[in-house]
């Protein structure tokens, strides 16, 4: 297994009881790159099919953890119920059927008018949206504490985790891969799972293999304190004007949704400095759609990257060219969404026994 976040260790906490499984990362610690960059938001109310599946799972997942003392998840409760408003500024169907989906699920949404909107959402008071919806079932997961539980069961499991090890390339021999070439030397395995994140497009190239799995670049800015960062606040998202918040520290951690090609160098260390003409996308979004926040002052930020297929979907299960090779990447900007269920896909996938492991 390539990768210490939270694709390589669901991954390896759903196979470690039934597979011997070693965890290389490139980093001095798990958890570190796009998993320590994101806003933690878990969404259900997507336009895919596909990742709203997925994401209806992993809430139901991260809903019932094992938190109990002696528990994989005891005193981390990575999950917090905040609620959400989805709004919408000019493109008012399109979440429709969306939300039509999530409802026949019992999923709770429902449409706010301007006074409830402000009182739901005081960052929204007066928003110019022409819709928005609250599902109070929406929250906030904590990616660290995801991860620390997926490792200590992991390890409790016989999972062994190597830090500071970077995967040079994929060892092919006879056709297929026959373990990982290390700065540290060999590794020999009967699977290799990429769970690289950004870098998987390059691991796979060490094979000789072409996979469309781009990293994109997008800011994240924390503003200064402000009064309308109350807690509990929801996490509010205008989906077509690409702008979200949430509330955190007193003040709003928030994004204007940008999104660039970006290849980290090789190595650790993906996060970047955040760059002014984002600075001022994002100070633009919030003086047209949020009067609220008029007086919010951007106090700084980083750039993280969310690493897509074409298909927006995830790259899970066995490589269709090379046997000995599978997949856990390409979880884009719903690693916290759909992380659990995509994880334990790829174990039903790849570790044909660990399909008995879940209901
Ligand atoms: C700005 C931003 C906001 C986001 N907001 C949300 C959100 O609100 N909700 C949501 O659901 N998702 C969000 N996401 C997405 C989520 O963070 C990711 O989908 C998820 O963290 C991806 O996890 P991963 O394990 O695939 O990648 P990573 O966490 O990047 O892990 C990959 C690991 O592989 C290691 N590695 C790479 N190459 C090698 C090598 N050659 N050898 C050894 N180790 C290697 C890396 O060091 C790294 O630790 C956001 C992401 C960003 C960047």
């Amino acid at each position: 297994m390539i990768g210490a976040g939270l694709a390589g260790l669901g991954f390896a906490w759903h196979a470690a009881p039934h597979a011997h499984v070693t965890v290389l990362e490139q980093g001095e610690h798990p958890l570190a790159e796009a998993s320590a960059q994101n806003a933690g938001m878990v969404r259900r109310l997507v336009t895919g099919a596909r990742e709203r599946a997925l994401a209806r799972r992993t809430h139901a997942r991260l809903m019932t953890l094992p938190c109990r003392p002696g528990d994989d998840w005891h005193e981390l409760a990575p999950f917090r119920a905040t609620g959400a408003v989805l709004a919408l500024e000019h493109d008012v169907h399109r979440l429709d059927a969306a939300l039509a989906d999530l409802r026949r699920f019992g999923i709770t949404a429902d449409e706010l008018d301007a006074e409830a909107l402000a009182r739901r959402a005081p960052a929204l008071a007066a928003a110019r949206v022409a819709r928005a919806v609250w599902l109070p079932d929406e929250g906030v997961c904590d990616a660290w504490s995801l991860g620390q539980g997926f490792l200590r069961g992991a390890l409790r499991n016989g999972a062994r985790l190597m830090l500071g090890t970077r995967v040079v390339s994929l060892l092919v021999r006879g056709g297929r891969v026959r373990g990982a070439v290390t700065d540290r030397g060999v590794i020999e395995s009967d699977l290799v799972v990429i769970a690289a994140g950004a870098w998987s497009a390059r691991l796979a190239a060490s094979a000789g293999l072409r996979r469309a799995i781009t990293p994109r670049a997008r800011h994240l800015f924390r503003s200064t304190p402000h009064a309308c960062a109350v807690d509990p606040h929801p996490w509010c998202w205008i989906d077509d004007a690409g702008l979200y918040l949430r509330p955190e520290a007193g003040g709003f951690l928030m994004s204007p949704c940008d999104e660039t090609d970006d290849q980290p160098a090789d190595g650790p260390g993906s996060r970047r400095e955040p760059r002014d003409d984002a600075r001022e996308l994002l100070g633009e979004k919030l003086l047209r759609l949020l009067p609220a926040l008029d007086d919010l002052a951007i106090a700084g930020g980083w750039i993280g990257h969310r690493t897509f297929t074409p298909s927006r979907e995830p790259l899970i299960g066995p490589d269709p060219e090379l046997a000995g090779l599978g997949w856990v990447a390409g979880l884009g900007g719903f690693g916290l969404s759909c992380g659990l269920a995509i994880a334990e896909d790829a174990a039903r996938l790849l570790v044909p026994e660990a399909t008995a492991c879940e209901g």
